[in-house]
């Protein structure tokens, strides 16, 4: 099958799906200029052992480490703009066909693109918690004063030091999160697999569970993952170029215009 073939096979899955839902990871935002922070290709790794820096035993042990580590990935993440595979994405949703975005990303590029429904398994950047009081603050201002000093934000209201929303290499995913997006892959008749090469767990096993309950899979990833050989459509190519193809011709077929 040719790519454009391709493409109309996933559109017309899309089409008369009754509840289709997304998984994405890192691929889907690096053509927004953030890079994979988990890859050692990165290149936020050469000054840093990610086990220790980005842990939540390296956080507690030395919070300016981590700071400094994730001061670059805050800047680029401030300015990040979501690509047309993000807002492929938000369409599919207003035209009833996505129920939801399940995403590894923290980055909120999902959110920015008008998705309404994110499930994000590895938290998000939007808020902190103090790690004195509890509080839970949303950290708009945190960051850019964050990145502009380089010093370590603290809480107003106990001083204590505020810790970002985001799951640390040691910590356990948001409970409640993973349950709903693991409900969402059970129940789901469609997935799109976008920009995610399948090795982080669990969002990794999700495709894996919704081809159990009967569900078609759409793959779209710049490498071969381990579900390449169960999925309908596979197509190894940039997400913000396929997507939006994917999704102008699911409102094509919709009557959408
Ligand atoms: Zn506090």
């Amino acid at each position: 099958m040719s790519v454009d073939e391709r493409i109309e096979r996933a559109a017309q899955i899309l089409a008369a799906s009754r509840h289709a839902v997304a998984l994405t990871g890192a691929g889907h935002s690096t053509p927004s200029g953030i890079p994979d922070f988990r890859s050692p290709q990165s290149g936020l790794w050469e000054q840093a052992d990610p086990m220790v820096v980005a842990s939540i035993y390296g956080f507690r042990r030395d919070p300016q480490a981590f700071y400094d580590w994730i001061r670059p990935l805050a800047r680029l993440m401030m300015e990040a703009q979501p690509n047309p595979g993000h807002h492929a994405l938000a369409t599919l949703e207003d035209l009833g066909v996505i129920r939801a975005v399940i995403t590894q990303n923290i980055d909120e590029l999902h959110h920015k693109a008008g998705s309404r429904r994110v499930l994000e398994l590895h938290g998000s950047v939007r808020q902190a918690t103090c790690t004195r009081c509890g509080r839970q603050v949303p950290s708009a201002e945190m960051w850019p004063a964050f990145v502009a000093s380089g010093e370590l934000p603290h809480c107003a209201t106990c001083s204590g030091l505020l810790k970002p929303d985001v799951v640390l290499f040691g910590e356990m995913l948001p409970t409640g999160v993973l349950f709903e997006a693991q409900r969402e892959a059970d129940t789901c008749d469609a997935m799109v697999v976008a920009g995610s090469s399948l090795e982080v767990y669990p969002a990794a096993e999700l495709p894996e569970r919704a081809v159990r309950h009967g569900a078609q899979i759409i793959l779209v990833n710049y490498e071969p993952t381990y579900m390449d050989d169960r999925a309908v459509v596979v197509i190894h190519d940039n997400v913000a170029v396929i997507l939006p193809q994917i999704a102008a011709r699911v409102q094509a077929m919709k009557g959408v215009a």
